[in-house]
């Protein structure tokens, strides 16, 4: 008997399999989709069996152990991994890597085993081992299995050890291992459903007649018209048929809030993100592997989920970002979502305020079925929003908080009511300049602005992660003129205290989150009112519900405004909506103050509007006239080396390449240096392809791929939008 392995080695242009004989002793563990551990030079390699062979010509090596018990890639996820591998052009190795927590990848130095407790049985009725004990220590063993017949070893050690050893000896009870997960979700009091909404009701009818079908569906409803209740309904049916649902939400809104929400209504949950350690998510995806979840939620790579029959997949918020992994395999997970939709005959429903405007086109196509919700489900307006024209208050020297936001602020901690202020930089200033001599201080591999963190004293890459501490003088003239401009949280924090001094103010960034918990203790502390003013970056503007907030204050909404990205706009005007959403969610009505340099910029007055079709239109014909997305497909090649020439050169030779051989509809454009040129010490330079489409487009790319795999000093990255 022989094996086909891929082996896990990092190297990509070693991707494929390699062959192994198999000794008697270790032949009936084979199966397709097990971990093994097989020699590879002068290693010992793990990885994954793809095919079992009878025979075979070549001269092959013994595989040394198998590693699993059962596999851990079923046949769909053999399947899936291959097609990831020809979305992205990626390994397969690194596709099936990214599809399995840590502990179950082909590497090595992964040891996470089952959590294994003891546990004591009761080996006949609870009367007769009453009867049989043979004095009090050992009956008020006995005593603990009144309710139930299996309990923790631990627990019956506390009452008297050595009464349990007696017991055991007599057959009187019995010990065995059992596995326990390490994640554990609190026991929530259960809630029935809420009574629909006319309009509820009928989304909920439209969607739930797709449900043995693999259509896709978009449910557009404002914040908190009641998307969330119509995804729990649809679950409910869907289990009740005996099936599970699939339910992806952007990792930044996993919150407790969300899954708290999910266990008033089931019990058989199991979750999937990156707060949990390597431990509890190998336990919960064994959970699911063995059928004993209906419902997972989890962020993007919860797409694969080895669930065995999906009824439904949701994806809420289907307009972040995170749903697209930045780094190889690029995958986004509603590609992935659409071939399990057509495997398993299930619908996909896509839930946003904001759609993407390539969500939103093939809806309004029809190739998605647009269901819309149009009112809040509670009878709540939405929030009245006021542009603050930050020019006119610079003049007024109020550079921080415009002089509106801060009376408004005023008059809701004087109410008791809740503030968010939403300000999109972390860090304290982001720039310090000598006034001297006009020296900043730069990232020596990226050639930005280092932030100031005041906390740490340290002046921080955001790109790569240098840091350096920062010192009194200048470094350049030792004289003593470092000025500090730009607005950060860690300052805003700072000014907050001083002008609200009374005021509880709690920050949330990505540095204030650091530990485990910490953020979930964040909500927790502001949901019970222990803070009066939330501040932080976009973090806080996701998802989160919390009923005494009244006031939300933007205060760099230009910011996402001129970043070089096609899609700026579509990300301002999406982040503008959301945190808008989080104002007068309950009883008093809400109010957002937005402060900008572009008091007339279009997106903001869609946003003040609420008016999402305007936007829709506008920005489509500004993606019509420059022929971007959704009307052209997007692909860009990142041209990287350590050597400025060779990077400039190569460039030039993958332009002459694709310019050859694609289809002359198709725009190539570059090679251009990238927005981020120079980071981490190496060079970049972007090639962009816009096309419709491209019959050579893939062929080409792999080819190109290949070319550069074996190049030691510049490589390509390719990534498909
Ligand atoms: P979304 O997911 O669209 O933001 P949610 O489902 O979270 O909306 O609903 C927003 C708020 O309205 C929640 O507090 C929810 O409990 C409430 N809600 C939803 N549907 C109804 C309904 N039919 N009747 C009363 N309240 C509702
Ligand atoms: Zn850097």
């Amino acid at each position: 008997m022989y094996v086909e392995v891929l082996v896990e080695i990092q190297n990509k242009h070693v991707d494929r399999t390699f062959t192994y004989r198999v000794p008697e002793n270790l032949q009936n563990e084979i199966q397709i989709g097990k971990r093994v551990l097989v020699p590879f030079g002068s290693q010992m390699l793990e990885g994954y069996i793809l095919n079992v062979l009878e025979t075979s010509e070549v001269d092959a090596k013994d595989i040394f152990e198998v590693l699993d018990e059962e596999p851990v890639l079923n046949e769909e996820m053999l399947e899936l991994g291959k097609c990831l591998k020809n979305l992205t052009l990626s390994s397969l190795s690194s596709c099936y890597g990214a599809m399995l927590p840590k502990a179950l990848k082909a590497k090595k130095k992964v040891q996470i085993k089952k959590k294994m407790e003891s546990y004591l049985k009761l080996c006949m009725s609870f009367e007769s081992a009453r009867e049989e004990a043979q004095n009090d220590s050992q009956k008020k063993v006995i005593d603990l299995f009144q309710e139930d017949h299996l309990i923790f070893k631990k627990k019956a050690n506390q009452v008297s050890a050595s009464a349990v050893k007696t017991l055991l000896k007599n057959h009187i009870l019995e010990e065995i291992e059992e596995e326990v997960y390490r994640y554990t979700m609190k026991e929530v009091a259960k809630k029935e459903k809420k009574v629909f909404t006319k309009e509820q009701e009928s989304a909920y009818k439209k969607i739930k007649e797709g449900l043995e079908t693999s259509k896709v569906y978009l449910l557009h409803g404002v914040t908190g018209s009641g998307k969330t209740e119509i995804y729990l309904e649809l679950i409910e049916d869907v289990i009740r048929s005996g099936k599970q649902a699939l339910v992806l939400v952007p990792e930044i809104s996993l919150t407790p809030q969300l899954v708290h929400r999910f266990s008033e209504r089931f019990t058989r949950i199991a979750v999937l993100h990156s707060g949990l350690s390597d431990g509890e998510r190998y336990d919960e995806w064994r959970k699911i592997l063995k059928g004993e979840a209906d419902i997972v939620i989890g962020a993007r790579s919860a797409i694969f989920a080895p669930l065995s029959n999906i009824g439904i997949i949701i994806f809420d918020e289907e307009h972040s970002d995170s749903y697209k992994q930045e780094n190889n395999p690029k995958y986004h997970a509603l590609d992935i979502a659409k071939i399990r939709s057509g495997t398993h005959h299930s619908p996909i429903v896509l839930g946003s305020a904001t759609p993407t405007l390539d969500t939103m086109a093939r809806a309004m196509k029809h190739v998605y079925e647009y269901v819309p919700l149009l009112t809040r489900a509670n009878g709540k307006l939405m929030p009245t929003v006021t542009i603050i024209d930050m020019e006119e208050e610079t003049k007024a020297r109020h550079t921080i908080l415009s002089r509106e936001l801060e009376c408004k602020m005023i008059e809701k901690l004087n109410k008791n009511e809740q503030v968010l202020l939403l300000l999109n930089r972390r860090g304290h200033s982001t720039t310090i300049t000598c006034s001297n001599c006009g020296f900043t201080y730069r990232c020596p591999n990226c050639d930005i602005a280092l932030t100031y963190h005041k906390s740490s004293n340290q002046l921080r890459c955001h790109y790569c992660g240098y840091t350096k501490f920062k010192s009194d003088v200048c470094p350049e003239c030792k004289e003593e003129g470092l000025s500090y401009y730009g607005l950060g949280t860690e300052k805003l924090e700072d000014y907050l205290e001083e002008v609200f001094p009374r005021a509880r103010v709690i920050r949330m960034d990505r540095d204030s989150t650091t530990k485990k918990g910490a953020y979930e203790q964040i909500i927790e502390d502001f949901g019970a009112h222990k803070y009066d003013i939330l501040l932080g970056t976009q973090m806080i503007s996701k998802g989160l519900d919390f009923e005494h907030v009244t006031l939300v204050g933007i205060l760099n909404a230009d910011q996402s405004l001129n970043i070089p990205d096609y899609r700026s706009n579509e990300k301002t005007f999406d982040l503008l909506c959301q945190a808008s959403g989080r104002s007068g969610r309950s009883e008093t009505p809400g109010e957002v103050i937005i402060q900008t340099f572009y008091p007339d910029h279009y997106i903001l007055k869609c946003v003040q509007n609420h008016n999402y079709l305007d936007f829709y239109k506008y920005e489509m014909n500004i993606r019509k006239t420059l022929k971007y997305p959704p009307f052209y497909y997007l692909v860009t090649i990142l041209i990287k080396s350590k050597n400025y020439e060779s990077a400039s050169r190569e460039s030039r030779k993958v332009k002459d390449y694709l310019t050859k051989h694609l289809e002359k509809t198709s725009i190539i454009l570059g090679p251009a240096t990238a927005s981020q040129f120079l980071l981490n010490k190496i060079y970049h330079f972007e090639i962009t392809i816009k096309y419709k489409f491209d019959e050579h487009l893939k062929e080409t790319l792999k080819e190109l791929d290949e070319i550069y795999l074996t190049n030691k000093e510049v490589s390509l990255d390719i990534d498909f939008h």
